[in-house]
């Protein structure tokens, strides 16, 4: 099925590019991307035009293709009857990479390195309204299609070979890296890694705590002992990225960081935010006097850290999960110079987040209870993490984090799902509160 040998993938391109090009342009591009549900997908104009491809079988490939807009697109799709699709679970596609060997194989400008393998079959959708698309393999392996073509540089990849050096018992473990070669740098096209059975994500496990500490089937303690395992394992996490490459944050970099938050926050009130403009002033001036206190600690980071990222089995083992960075992120920053505040400045937010969905669910008629939820957990996330990670905590500096994390929420909801602006919008003023 594969052109294994390199030197047939120009022939077998050769033998159908022109069908393919002819139906790239003729296609609806919408169509080609992952389809959302209830939320807004990437915007890609018409019409496309076909940049390479790697073939799969005969009727599949992977497509780099560019819009009218000259933003690249990498497509997993199907040519049938002269017209292309999205390759769908079922199709085959994903599995055909899956089943690669073990080893490096150069396929004309495309490089599938593969870490492990398993002979596993059959394929499924994740069954998750998703950004990227995520299909399982056999029920042992994720495959996620990246369709933003991005430089691997700054993608998951340096930072799950730092975590995979160090054997981390929460890391799914790696199987594969697709990649596209273009004027000398690498993108990152698709990456698989172990699917967890039977796990789900802390929207689903995090909110099932507070809702049984509500009904009264978990005490206090028992709903906020989630913060332990957050801390424990934000702490190995950051231990093995700083055991790769480390730096202490200067001035220069405070003034970037509040840079970078003005910009979040003119975007997240570019839209007649009424919580922004209420705070806008108060957010300027803790900006504006954001300095440091005590060493700042710069590695590679998560990047896009929330109780989303964490699966739990149902035997409570955890894992983490998407290291493909925050989603309306500037992804040209030094990955190994991000600082490790942001990571746990947005992991505490999240905390606040899940109690404003359970907040909203119960008719806002739970608010103290909630709050004590709040402050127990994160409390307790922050004095894990301070005790196992040689990091000092600097509450000033991760306010910065904080009210930037709150603005992106904003900017997420804008982009991609408006139905999640309540969240940011009560976080925000809780975040507002604490500082009166
Ligand atoms: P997104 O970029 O859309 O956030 P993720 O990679 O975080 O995508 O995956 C979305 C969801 O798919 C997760 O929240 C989780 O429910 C499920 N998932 C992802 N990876 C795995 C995995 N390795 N094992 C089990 N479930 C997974
Ligand atoms: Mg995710």
């Amino acid at each position: 099925m594969w052109p294994v040998n390199t030197e047939k993938t120009p022939k077998l391109l050769h033998m159908t590019n022109q069908d393919w090009e002819i139906a790239l342009t003729q296609a609806n591009p919408t169509d080609l991307l992952p389809q959302r549900v209830g939320a807004i997908p990437y915007s890609i104009q018409a019409p496309l035009t076909l940049i390479d491809s790697l073939p799969i079988a005969s009727d599949s490939r992977i497509c780099i293709v560019v819009d009218s807009s000259g933003k690249y697109f990498s497509l997993p799709l199907l040519l049938r009857n002269g017209r292309v699709k999205r390759a769908e679970p079922g199709e085959g596609l994903a599995q055909a990479i899956s089943d690669f060997p073990i080893g490096i194989h150069y396929l004309g400008n495309f490089t599938l390195s593969v870490k492990n393998q398993k002979n596993v079959s059959g394929e499924r959708s994740m069954g998750v309204d998703q950004t990227e698309e995520s299909i399982v393999v056999g029920e042992e392996i994720v495959v996620k299609y990246f369709s933003q073509v991005t430089d691997s540089t700054f993608t998951s990849l340096p930072k799950i070979e730092a975590l995979d050096n160090a054997h981390l018992p929460f890391i799914p473990k790696s199987f594969l890296n697709l990649e596209w070669r273009d004027s000398g740098s690498h993108f990152l096209l698709a990456q698989a890694s172990a699917y967890i059975p039977g796990a789900v994500d802390g929207w689903t496990w995090a909110i099932q705590d507070v809702q049984e500490f509500l009904d009264g089937h978990q005490t206090l303690d028992q709903a906020a002992q989630c913060g332990v395992v957050l801390g424990e394992i934000l702490a190995g996490m950051h231990l093995a990225f700083t055991a790769c490459s480390s730096s202490i944050a200067t001035d220069f970099d405070v003034a970037q960081w509040v840079e970078l938050s003005l910009r979040d926050l003119d975007l997240a009130g570019s839209d007649h935010n009424e919580t922004i403009n209420l705070y806008r002033s108060k957010i300027e001036s803790i900006l504006a006097s954001a300095h440091l206190d005590s060493p700042q600690r710069l590695s590679f980071t998560h990047g896009d850290l929330h109780v989303g990222q964490f699966l739990r089995t149902p035997e409570g083992k955890y894992f983490v999960i998407d290291f493909d960075g925050n989603p309306v992120a500037d992804p040209s920053e030094a990955p190994n110079r991000q600082p490790l505040l942001q990571d746990l400045s947005s992991l505490i937010q999240s905390i606040d987040h899940v109690a404003r969905v359970v907040d909203k669910r119960r008719n806002y008629s739970r608010a103290q209870d909630l709050q004590k939820w709040i402050t127990s957990t994160q409390r307790l996330l922050m004095s894990t993490y301070k005790g196992l990670c040689d990091q000092d905590v600097d509450s000033q500096l991760m306010k910065i984090f904080q009210i930037q994390q709150e603005c992106r929420e904003f900017i997420y909801a804008q982009k991609h799902l408006p139905v999640w602006r309540y969240v940011p919008e009560a976080a925000m003023a809780a975040l507002m509160k604490e500082n009166e």
